[in-house]
């Protein structure tokens, strides 16, 4: 039984790839996959099959995905275009009889009306289509997302957002990469399944603005900011035009409970509480 991870290389699949060898997968039954020799190059470096494949060439995806039986696609990274490059990867799965493909969505993919979810849902739409056997990971946001802003919030004594009341059930990507081993190792039939992801304990803006300050042992407050003058302030902090409405647009979203997950998938697949947020607080400030 040959799986594949594509997108190894990012920080999300070099954890599912710890995570595999952690539940007892051979590491002569990975491949990684990713587009960069250079980054592939560690991974080869713990005895597993490293193969280039970029999602924009379905040629060499083609050959990438050969005597694959199970892929993990992880999501590419380059917003706008991911429709087309997952296209790409689902079509050389067909072509090579990849028999599961596990997709890492976003969480409530259908219902949370994100902007960000646009070019999940159309390869929710793509894999339906494919007559591949697939299961989807649909990820909640992750913890990361806010503690690597950990010294802004720090400095400024404020954490900034549009979000206002709504509950973010976020889990740190570790967590998410276990529950992605723990499916594509799994015996039982995952075709079909979609997994809800999130943390066990949703919180709002306010709280992880509490729970940074208790951390720290200082003070830090949470300021609901108008979405125009939040975009403003991430274009100006360097954040791409594009990329700040769509983070803003999830933050209004959030509002209408976009990111809150009321399953317990998360916590079931990895057999363990999520890790919580003051937990994933105290790590960083710890290092
Ligand atoms: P990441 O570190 O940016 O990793 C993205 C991976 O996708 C990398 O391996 C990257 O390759 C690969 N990739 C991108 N474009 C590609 C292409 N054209 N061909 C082949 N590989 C390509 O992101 P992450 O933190 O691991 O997260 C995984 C995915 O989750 C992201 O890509 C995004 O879709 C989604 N995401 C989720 C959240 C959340 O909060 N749930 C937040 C951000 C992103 P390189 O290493 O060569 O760049």
């Amino acid at each position: 039984m040959k799986i594949a991870i594509a997108g190894a290389t990012g920080q999300l699949g070099q954890l599912v790839i710890d995570a595999l060898l952690a539940r007892g997968a051979d590491p002569a039954q990975l491949i990684a996959l990713g587009r960069s020799e250079e980054k592939l190059a560690p991974l080869a470096g713990k005895g597993i099959e490293t193969r280039v494949a970029d999602y924009n060439v379905e040629a060499g995806l083609v050959s990438a995905l050969e005597g694959v039986d199970k892929l993990l696609l992880i999501s590419g990274s380059e917003v706008g275009q991911r429709i087309t490059q997952h296209e790409n990867v689902i079509q050389a799965a067909q072509r090579v009889n990849v028999s599961l493909i596990a997709y890492t969505s976003v969480a409530n993919a259908l219902t949370g009306n994100m902007k960000l979810a646009q070019e999940h849902v159309a390869t929710e739409q793509l894999l339906a289509g494919s007559g591949i056997d697939y299961v989807l990971l649909r990820n909640g946001w992750y913890t990361e997302n806010y503690t690597d802003q950990l010294m802004g919030y720090l400095n400024s004594g404020v954490v900034l957002g549009a979000a206002g009341d709504g509950r973010i059930s976020a889990a740190p990507r570790a967590d998410y990469a276990e529950a992605a081993a723990a499916i594509l190792l799994s015996e039982e039939n995952e075709a079909g399944k979609i997994y809800e992801l999130g943390g066990d304990k949703s919180f709002t803006l306010s709280q992880l603005a509490g729970a940074v300050g208790a951390a720290a042992g200082q003070e830090v407050a949470y300021q609901d900011v108008e979405p125009e003058q939040l975009v403003t302030i991430y274009t100006e902090s360097g954040v791409p035009a594009q990329f700040a409405e769509i983070l803003v647009d999830t933050d209004l979203r959030v509002r209408e409970g976009a990111l809150e997950i009321n399953s317990s998938d998360l916590s079931r697949l990895i057999g363990r509480s999520t890790t919580s947020l003051g937990k994933a607080i105290k790590d960083v400030l710890a290092k």
